[in-house]
């Protein structure tokens, strides 16, 4: 069975095109700029080829037609027809309180994703259109279903989600910490209890989510009971922009001090800040750590704050669960900074980490594998995420 994987932004359409018949991706691809003028890169995974067009992309749907085009004809074609494709998966970021599980698009479920574009004005209303471009080009008889960022932290208790701000804004507006990365983290714990031989449901795990945006989720028995981001996906730690959670006084001060209007303060808080902000250099973990290790005072801080805010995150949680069995790295800085991995689990020690220095250091680019001792009593996995997978599996499940 072929299933499309979308994740639809609002100038952008990533691909992914799954064999569920051993789970393979045999196609991926980007369209950019739509909008604006338009590009499409296309890779037929199975031969290497790779497509590239420039082309005028007004909407989601012209650029929908150039997928189509690149799947089926041209020298990284992978299926001589759409119809062998069987269903579509799409991401969508914010599933409000509405969604706490993966669904299969009709009408209703477009209205409840639409009437959540306040709390996602960046991405929800791109979802949409991903969705209705979709299924012009597609046609209604492929089946379509929508896959949220949020559904798997639907289970946190509301200690946890609540923020202390007068109760009328959560019942007026359902102001809460709803979190992020929701499939990245379902995907991570589940093959942490498969690499563990045992089941989830008696397991305390911490699963790290470390790329340019960054989450810690605390998962107890399979059920998430806390997650670093919030009502956006700003709150928790710093981040490659993003500031992670910091006194809202700052926030109030800076915008009497400097005069920034609401959206200014969005730009500062959530793209100038984080890493970019301190170091002044990037927000890519690898030129800051260039820098870093060249003598770069700001770079260094950068890194410091960031390693520092993660294990602080992570004992939290160990508090918040009263326990941990497993803590899990993933996403590009998760999977690839191994100088982070080990300042982290070394000055955990204390709970019961016993890093495997060697391991550890040979666990990255794309590796999957404990970075612990064997006797460790905590054990530490890093295991690289495939957020596309776990929607193409939702998608299958909800179909068949
Ligand atoms: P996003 O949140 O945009 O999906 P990624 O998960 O791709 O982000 O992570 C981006 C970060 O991962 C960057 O800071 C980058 O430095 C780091 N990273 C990605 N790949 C590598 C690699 N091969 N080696 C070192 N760092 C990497």
């Amino acid at each position: 069975m072929l299933i499309l994987v979308i994740n639809a932004g609002s100038s952008s359409l990533k691909y992914q095109l799954i064999d569920m018949n051993g789970e393979i991706c045999i196609a991926k691809g980007l369209c950019e700029r739509i909008g604006v003028d338009g590009k499409i890169e296309a890779k037929n995974m199975r031969t290497g080829e790779v497509y590239e067009e420039e082309t005028a992309m007004p909407n989601h749907t012209v650029a929908f037609q150039s997928v189509k085009k690149a799947l089926i004809s041209g020298n990284a074609k992978v299926i001589d027809d759409l119809a062998e494709i069987k269903a579509v998966g799409h991401r969508i970021v914010q599933g409000g309180a509405l969604f706490n599980k993966s669904v299969v698009i009709d009408n209703e479920v477009i209205d409840g994703i639409e009437s959540l574009c306040d709390l996602a004005p960046l991405h929800n209303p791109a979802h949409i259109q991903g969705i209705r471009a979709c299924i012009e080009v597609f046609g209604k008889e492929v089946p379509e279903v929508v896959v949220f960022d949020n559904a798997f932290h639907s289970t946190m208790p509301p200690e946890a989600y609540m923020f202390p701000i007068p109760y009328e804004y959560y019942e007026k507006y359902k102001i809460r910490r709803y979190g992020f990365h929701g499939t990245s983290h379902r995907y991570v714990s589940a093959r942490c209890a498969e690499l563990m031989g045992q089941d989830i449901k008696g397991l305390k795990i911490i699963t790290c989510h470390l790329g340019n945006g960054a989450s810690i989720t605390a998962i107890k028995n399979g059920e998430v009971v806390d997650t670093s981001m919030g009502l956006t996906p700003l709150d928790g730690f710093i981040m490659g922009t993003r500031t992670g959670g910091i006194d809202p006084s700052a926030v109030t001060y800076l915008q009497a001090k400097e005069g920034w209007t609401p959206e200014q303060t969005d730009t500062v808080l959530n793209k100038k800040s984080g890493v970019l902000g301190i170091s002044g250099i990037s927000n890519d973990d690898r030129d800051v750590k260039a820098a870093a290790l060249e003598g770069n005072a700001r770079a260094k801080l950068a890194r410091d704050i960031q390693w520092y805010q993660i294990r602080k995150f992570i004992g939290s949680y160990v508090a918040a669960m009263q326990g941990v069995d497993a803590i899990v790295f993933t996403g590009g800085i998760g999977e690839n900074t191994f100088d982070l991995r080990a300042d982290v689990c070394e000055k955990l020690a204390f709970l019961g980490i016993a890093l495997d220095a060697a391991a550890n250091e040979k666990t990255i680019r794309g590796a999957e594998g404990a970075i612990t001792a064997p006797d460790s009593p905590i054990k530490v996995f890093v295991i690289p995420t495939n957020e596309e997978l776990m929607i193409a599996r939702d998608t299958q499940d909800l179909v068949k």
